[in-house]
């Protein structure tokens, strides 16, 4: 349940002018988006539990905004529309806001470049009171039949301004934000119903039960259902996190999906979506990011709320400490979790002749008791391990799905992390057999010497040979790449090493972060390939070190590793 801190009504009244100057002002109203999202806030902040918003001509011809919340007591409408006349600072305290609204400008801002009308009703009231303003200037003050709530309607907006007038020409640019800001506010209170209408189709809504997960699926529809995950609770920095995340299955093309809401705002804190997408950049594929809405309570004295003009970013005290926490929950999400096997209806008959798949025989060499018992890691289920299939694929039963595991990824993300791992310890060193030879041409043999001391604190010692040759014989224990007596040896390519350590050329000697690529690509080209027959002490030897690694659903480069294919989805197949 997430819920917005609620304030009293307060009386109206104007700002002293010191504390007016210290508010980050600015251009408030932009574009039409930017009327919505003001009027809206200021009916969050009057504690409406049912908010309707229409839109006509983009914004332009119309924006109507109506709420049922405390109102306005006719004695303070005037004072709603002057500027620096807020309600919501009433002890000046611009470090402690726990209102969406604390500057008094939004309704001023408005009323300067539209039409305006404002009418307002409180409680118990007979009649409610509306003002229309023109130009900044009241022009029809009267008395209305109104239930409890306020109902703003702009017209005509930027009729007078020109140049903003020119700047919304793409209506259609103008409605996307529009829908956009509303989504953002209501999965910042997922406690209120919203109704979003587009000239007179209902466009968006919510049923304000109070859950964020059934907002994210009431804003992005029913597939998602499935795909959600939790994240957190979890206390850092007294700061409490919850929140949910789309699973690896469902990602989009764009960022705009990465919801943050502090105390009940939509915000974008900058170092903080730094480090989430730092988090879940290597674990999606390139260019994919997920919805995410993450949900962060704090002391409102732990937040900077006044440092952007849109109030769209806030700054968050224990921004760093916080980042890292919430990084560290969407990472083990992310990284644990295995994509599902989706089923599309059979459109075509599958080929018997070019179909080769085939569970290969249980090797019965191995047919020890211990080689039977289900494997047991921290990372993944436990796992009975069945078979390889199709010499690429190892195929186990878990608790209640069928897992498939890419043997190349799995051995590729094992190699990728005891690589890195061995940056933070001493790595153990293994003499290959046979030296390998690097020949470099001789305009690079400099370059390349350059970086044989960078090599060796990794574990690969390099020396010259002649003019243009380097041997490599003592590297790193790589399982399966190193010769040994383990169930892995002999199954990676340990013939790449050479061309591997030539990609250090490519790199610019300038960049601190050529580790990381340095170490991705040398797990992939020696890891073991799809198409090798494996032993089943193998089979099991690459799950058992999968499921030891941080992140055994995405290899280093992003894609999926483990695929799960779950027992319902089987019998719904199946019909049975
Ligand atoms: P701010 O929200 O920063 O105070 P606004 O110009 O948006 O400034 O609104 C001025 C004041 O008018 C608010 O402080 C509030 O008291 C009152 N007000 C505006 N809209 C509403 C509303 N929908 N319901 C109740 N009061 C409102
Ligand atoms: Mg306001």
């Amino acid at each position: 349940m997430v819920s917005r801190p609620v304030t009293p009504r307060r009386s109206i009244r104007v700002l002293p002018p010191a504390i007016a100057a210290r508010i980050a002002a600015g251009e408030v109203i932009e574009r039409p988006a930017s009327v919505v999202k003001e009027l809206v806030e200021n009916a969050l902040d009057a504690a409406a539990s049912h908010i309707r918003i229409h839109i006509r001509g983009a914004g332009l011809v119309e924006i109507r905004v109506s709420d049922d919340g405390y109102g306005i007591l006719p004695d303070e409408l005037p004072l709603a529309v002057q500027r620096h006349a807020t309600s919501k600072l009433p002890h000046d305290d611009l470090e402690q806001i726990e209102t969406l609204g604390f500057r008094g400008e939004a309704l001023p801002s408005i009323a300067a470049v539209a039409e305006l009308a404002i009418a307002s009703a409180t409680v118990n009231a007979p009649f409610g009171r509306r003002l229309t303003l023109s130009r900044g200037e009241i022009v029809a003050d009267e008395l209305v039949a109104h239930p409890p709530g306020t109902t703003v309607i702009v017209r005509r907006l930027f009729e007078n301004v020109p140049a903003r007038l020119a700047a919304t020409r793409n209506e259609r640019a103008e409605v996307a934000e529009i829908v956009r800001v509303v989504r953002r506010l209501a999965l910042a209170a997922p406690a209120v119903r919203f109704a979003l209408w587009l000239e007179d189709r209902l466009a968006l809504q919510t049923t304000g039960t109070g859950q964020l997960s059934t907002t994210l699926i009431e804003l992005y529809g029913p597939t998602l259902a499935d795909a959600l995950r939790s994240l957190g609770p979890l206390e850092v920095a007294g700061a409490r996190l919850t929140g949910l995340v789309s699973s690896p299955d469902l990602t989009h093309s764009n960022r705009n999906h990465l919801h943050i809401i502090v105390n009940g705002r939509w915000t974008q804190p900058r170092t903080l979506l730094a480090s989430l997408k730092a988090a879940y950049r290597p674990l999606l594929p390139r260019g994919r990011h997920p919805i995410l809405g993450l949900v962060i309570d704090v002391d409102p004295r732990a937040v900077d709320v006044n440092i952007h003009p849109a109030k769209l970013e806030v700054r968050l005290h224990a921004e760093p400490e916080i980042g890292q926490a919430a990084s560290e929950l969407l990472r083990n999400i992310l990284a644990r979790t295995p994509r599902r096997f989706v089923f599309t209806p059979p459109t075509q008959l599958l080929d018997p002749l070019r179909s080769t798949a085939a569970v290969s025989e249980p090797d019965t060499r191995y047919a020890e008791e211990s080689l039977d018992a289900p494997i047991v890691t921290p990372a993944l289920p436990p796992l009975q391990l069945l078979g390889q299939l199709q010499m690429r694929l190892i195929v186990l039963e878990g608790p209640d799905a069928l897992y498939l595991v890419d043997q190349h990824r799995a051995h590729e993300r094992i190699l990728y992390e005891r690589l890195r791992d061995s940056q933070v310890t001493q790595p153990d060193l293994a003499l290959l057999p046979e030296p390998i030879l690097i020949d470099v041409r001789p305009a690079d043999v400099e370059r390349f010497a350059s970086w044989l001391d960078r090599l060796a604190t990794l574990g690969f010692h390099c020396e010259p040979f002649g003019p243009r040759s380097f041997l490599l014989r003592p590297i790193p224990t790589l399982p399966g790449v190193v010769p040994g007596s383990d169930p892995l040896a002999g199954i990676g390519e340990p013939k790449e090493l050479g061309l591997s350590l030539l990609t250090l050329l490519d790199e610019s000697d300038a960049n601190e972060d050529w580790r990381d690529r340095f170490l991705v690509q040398l797990a992939c080209r020696t890891a073991v390939r799809r198409g090798k027959p494996l032993s089943r002490p193998a089979l099991r030897a690459l799950v058992e070190a999968l499921g030891q690694t941080s992140a055994p659903a995405v290899c280093p480069h992003g894609s999926p590793i483990v695929l799960r294919v779950e027992a319902d989805a089987l019998a719904s197949q199946f019909r049975w």
